[in-house]
């Protein structure tokens, strides 16, 4: 026990200085999705297939959609990535995605910006 604590001491911390110190994420992490409305054709496959009922693509125009993302509904899972035919869906590496307002947690995405 004592030979344990003693060798602790000179050891690095296991522990990460969150948030002081940033956290990389790994290749291929599912953080908060990213559209690129440019490329949807309004298909819809990604709202069938998300578990959750988080995605609603909403039609602006001819040719122009939007994506709206519940936040607080979605599990990150990347469902609607893989579905997507077009790659206008694509899962980012940001995770901080904490709110106070809950309102702030549905994100729209379109051309519009
Ligand atoms: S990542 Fe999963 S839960 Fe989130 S919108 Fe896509 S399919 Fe739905
Ligand atoms: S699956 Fe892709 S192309 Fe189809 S509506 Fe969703 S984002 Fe648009």
């Amino acid at each position: 026990m004592l030979q344990e604590v003693l060798g602790s001491i000179f050891k690095k911390p296991a522990t990460n200085l969150y948030p002081a110190q940033k956290l990389e994420m790994p290749d291929k992490f599912r953080g908060k999705l990213k559209f690129y409305p440019e490329r949807c054709i309004g298909c819809k496959m990604c709202m069938r297939d998300c578990p959750t009922g988080a995605i609603t693509i909403n039609k602006l125009g001819e040719g122009k959609f939007e994506a709206v993302i519940d936040l607080s509904k979605c599990i990150y899972c990347a469902q609607c990535v893989d579905s997507c035919p077009k790659k206008a869906l694509e899962a980012t590496k940001e995770v901080e995605l904490a709110q106070l307002d809950k309102n702030k947690l549905r994100v729209v995405y379109s051309s519009k910006g």
